[in-house]
């Protein structure tokens, strides 16, 4: 074929694919125009996870009416004059591709009016052209409405996810932005119903509240500057301490100049000032800012503008990593002390003191746990690899307990050290099963219904494992969109923990799928289950609880592992014992 020039359609509808992605690329990029407007309150409606519809909605300065065409323009931008301003970018546009781009594969309507005129203009585009324009009363500000997006693009359609994922997508998007801007008023609603909405008070605090919860809230760590300390990177923001971790890496962001950014080798210098605190594949919730001289960083590294390149990357890395672990370690030093800021609406005392007590529990658990791994298996002690044949206990005798973890125990055969927590899963995997298969309900009614509300991610996978969740015992009705009332719970998990912590953590557990047993989706709900409802590390157990635990397990059939394929019992065998006090 010959060398030809790329016919204007072609072009850029190629271009448009590399600002948008998906339809949270389309709110992003409207939430930056929104916010480089000045806008104080921005509303974002989205419809069927973006792909029927995305509105956003600004009250910021407007776009002169002689103007609207031209802002839908490729190349086209009020934020850039000349080459020399690319050095020192502080809007979050520059390339002025976005709106260009996402007219060019959907259909666009925008009204906007500029703060200096009387009459504001409505454009109506399809496939990036023109097809009607009229003049508008309305307010000052814009507001953009993104309909059938990627309609001309079935290729790019195919490769979205359910508009569940997408919205939970585009659930995140704004949720960071509202962290990186918590002075302005930004609110989500998914078909017609509100997600989301920060308060607009100035504190990152308050947006984090509305995020995460009062418990987990008050609980985050905030990350201090010191002003004795003359830096040109200034890191703010705040950081988990170490109890408290999520399963994937989405809950740690990282905002440069507030602009939120993707960073690997960022989320790495978190890692490393955490290192050894977080269980393994656990992550922190992280909320870094990092301020810097713009010249300092080139954020025209790729068309969406996530990458940033610092010139001296090395400084910024250890800043963060040394501030991050500045945090860390005063609040591991320091006594529990209650969050010294005030609340919206302040959850009592005991509240307070019942998550504060958890985050010590689960602080001194998780630094135990890394001294144990630490500890190199001595010989002969290594537990018998997953797949090795189940064998039978022999009868075990009950010594102690060991760090709220481990039980000692001692057989025929010398010493067995069996994890609680392990063993107990096993145990109820097993009773769960075997109640299944007689047919006899694995489910206990709550006295009283409770509402739940679901983010959009929780409702995707109730609806996957909708099934399974209920042979399990999880009575489950829809309630009006993201909410259930929950009827009953798995039988094993009743009276052990609130019924809605329950489901959330079981919810997580699947999102996160890690259990080898996810090829089979009802063994990976009962797995999950089994690890909500068995005693935790950091429990006293009782002589009595102890040996009738160590009972119920021998009656197990594979009573080494846990359902998840980890090893419950370190067996060292009376020669071991012998060979290492050196008596044979
Ligand atoms: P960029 O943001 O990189 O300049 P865009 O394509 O996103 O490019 O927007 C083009 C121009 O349209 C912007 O430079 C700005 O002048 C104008 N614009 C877009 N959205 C808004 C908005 N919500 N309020 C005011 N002006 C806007
Ligand atoms: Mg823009």
């Amino acid at each position: 074929m010959p060398i030809r020039i790329l016919p204007p359609e072609v072009a850029s509808r190629i271009a448009a694919g590399e600002v948008v992605e998906r339809p949270a690329s389309v709110v992003k990029e409207l939430l930056e125009n929104a916010i480089d407007a000045g806008a104080r309150d921005i509303q974002v409606e989205v419809e069927e996870g973006g792909l029927r519809l995305i509105r956003v909605s600004d009250d910021g300065c407007g776009i002169p009416a002689g103007e609207v065409e031209l802002a839908f323009a490729r190349h086209a931008t009020s934020k850039l004059t000349d080459v020399d301003d690319l050095n020192h970018i502080v809007t979050l546009g520059f390339r002025g591709e976005a709106l260009a781009s996402i007219a060019a594969v959907s259909r666009v309507e925008m009204s906007t009016r500029s703060v200096e005129e009387e009459i504001g203009a409505q454009l109506s585009l399809e496939a990036g052209e023109v097809v009607r324009r009229r003049p508008v009363g309305r307010p000052p500000g814009t507001t953009i409405s993104v309909e059938n997006l990627f309609y001309n693009v079935p290729a790019r359609r195919k490769f979205l996810r359910s508009p569940l994922t997408e919205a939970g997508h585009i659930q995140e998007v704004v949720t960071y932005y509202a962290m990186a801007y918590p002075e302005r008023r930004i609110s989500l609603s998914h078909n017609g119903r509100p997600i989301f909405r920060s308060p607009g008070t100035g504190r990152l605090l308050d947006v984090l509240l509305e995020i995460h919860g009062p418990e987990t809230a008050g609980a985050l760590l905030p990350i201090h500057t010191f002003s004795d300390e003359p830096s040109p990177v200034i890191v703010s923001g705040y950081v988990s301490p170490p109890a408290i971790h999520r399963a994937d890496r989405r809950h740690m962001v990282f905002f440069v100049n507030g602009r939120w950014v993707r960073d690997k080798a960022l989320a790495y210098a978190v890692l490393q000032a955490y290192h050894a605190l977080l269980p393994a594949n656990r992550f922190p919730i992280t909320v870094v800012q990092i301020h810097l001289d713009p010249a300092e960083v080139d954020v025209n590294v790729h068309p969406t503008k996530t990458e940033v390149r610092f010139r001296a990357a090395g400084e910024v890395f250890r800043a963060v990593q040394r501030q991050v672990r500045a945090a860390l370690v005063q609040q591991a030093s320091s006594a529990p002390q209650f969050p010294a800021f005030g609340w919206g609406e302040r959850p009592s005392l005991s509240t307070e003191i019942a998550a504060r007590q958890q985050v010590l529990m689960s602080a001194g658990r998780s630094a135990v746990e890394h001294a144990l791994r630490l500890i190199p298996p001595a010989e002969g002690t290594a537990p018998k690899p997953a797949g090795a044949p189940p064998s039978r206990l022999p009868i075990l005798r009950v010594v102690g307990q060991v760090r709220q973890m481990y039980i000692i125990a001692e057989g025929p055969d010398g010493l067995y050290l069996i994890d609680q927590h392990a063993a107990h899963e096993r145990v109820l995997y097993e009773q769960m099963l075997s109640q299944t298969a007689a047919g006899a309900p694995l489910s206990q009614a709550l006295l009283e219904p409770l509402v739940v509300s679901v983010d959009l991610r929780q409702q995707d996978v109730i609806q996957t494992y909708d099934a399974e969740l209920r042979t399990a015992g999880f009575e489950l009705e829809p309630f009006g969109e993201g909410a259930y009332l929950l009827r009953a719970v798995p039988a094993v998990l009743a009276g052990r923990q609130d019924p809605r912590t329950a489901l959330y953590e079981v919810l997580e557990e699947l999102e996160r799928g890690e259990t080898p047993l996810a090829r089979r989706k009802d063994a990976a709900v009962m797995a999950a289950v089994c690890k909500r409802g068995a005693v935790k590390a950091g429990q006293t157990l009782s002589h009595e609880e102890m040996t009738e635990l160590v009972r119920r397990l021998e009656a197990t059939s594979s009573p080494q592992t846990c359902p998840h394929g980890r090893p419950t019992m370190i067996h060292l065998s009376a020669e071991a014992l012998a060979r290492q006090f050196l008596r044979s």
